[in-house]
Formats: C-alpha cells, sequence, structure tokens
C-alpha cells in the first residue's frame, strides 16, 4: 500500500476515534470537556477517572468500533495494515475507504459469517439438547 494512502487511513481511524470519543463525552456526564482539549488527553482523563461510567455508556457496537480502530491503527505501525488475515492478500483500497478498519478482504468476511452462522446453530441445537426436558415432571 503506497505511503500517502496508509497516512490518509491512518487520518480517517483518528478522525472516527475522535468522533467516538467526542460523542461519549457528549452523553456523559463529564463535565470537565474542555473545547478543543486534546483528544488523546481527553481520553486518557475519561479513562482513568470514569471509566466505570464509560463503561455504562459505551454501548458494545461503540465498544467494539473503538478497539477495531485502536487494532487498526496497531497494524498502520506494525506495517501490517490493508492485508487480510486470513488469506494474506491485500484488502483492496476501495473496501479500505468504506470501512477503514477492515481486517480481512470480502471473500473471507463472506466465508467468515458463514462459518459464525452455522456455528451459531450449532451451538443452538447443542443447547436445545441439553435443556431438562425430562425435569419437567413435577412430583406430586
Ligand atoms: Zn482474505
Amino acid at each position: 500500500m503506497r505511503k500517502a494512502t496508509l497516512k490518509r487511513m491512518e487520518k480517517e481511524l483518528l478522525r472516527m476515534k475522535e468522533e467516538i470519543i467526542r460523542e461519549l463525552s457528549r452523553h456523559s456526564r463529564y463535565e470537565n470537556v474542555e473545547e478543543g482539549k486534546d483528544v488523546g488527553d481527553l481520553y486518557d482523563d475519561m479513562a482513568a477517572s470514569r471509566e466505570k461510567e464509560l463503561e455504562i455508556i459505551m454501548s458494545d457496537r461503540e465498544r467494539k468500533k473503538l478497539q477495531e480502530i485502536e487494532e487498526a491503527l496497531k497494524r498502520i505501525k506494525e506495517g501490517t495494515y490493508g492485508i487480510c488475515e486470513e488469506c494474506g492478500d491485500p484488502i483492496p483500497e476501495a473496501r479500505l475507504e468504506v470501512m477503514p478498519f477492515a481486517r480481512v478482504c470480502v471473500d473471507c468476511k463472506e466465508k467468515l459469517e458463514k462459518e459464525e452462522k452455522s456455528i451459531q446453530e450449532i451451538e443452538t441445537q447443542k443447547f436445545l439438547k441439553k435443556l431438562p426436558l425430562d425435569d419437567f415432571n413435577i412430583e406430586e
């Protein structure tokens, strides 16, 4: 991947991260949010003093997204960004434009989703089989 593209992706990821954190700080009762304060400081402050509160405010979806962004930023630093974690092929730039924190290519994503779905189905089947239906005979 070209350096310029990488730089652009990094910028986009940082922007997304900032957006989430700003959104969170707006929703929290964190009142020491100063306009223009460095978002890194803001993040540290919030993480340190409001960890519990943050956990409550942050939905799983936001938490997951933030984590994905952090991981993508790490991959940029490590030089593994833009490479599919499954097949090792480069992820097309067009996909990264839409989803800068993508970890796998479209083909692998579809494959993984199918697998995940079948695993879920198997788990559900197992769960249903394990239900102690026999125990529902109430003794008189
Ligand atoms: Zn792949």
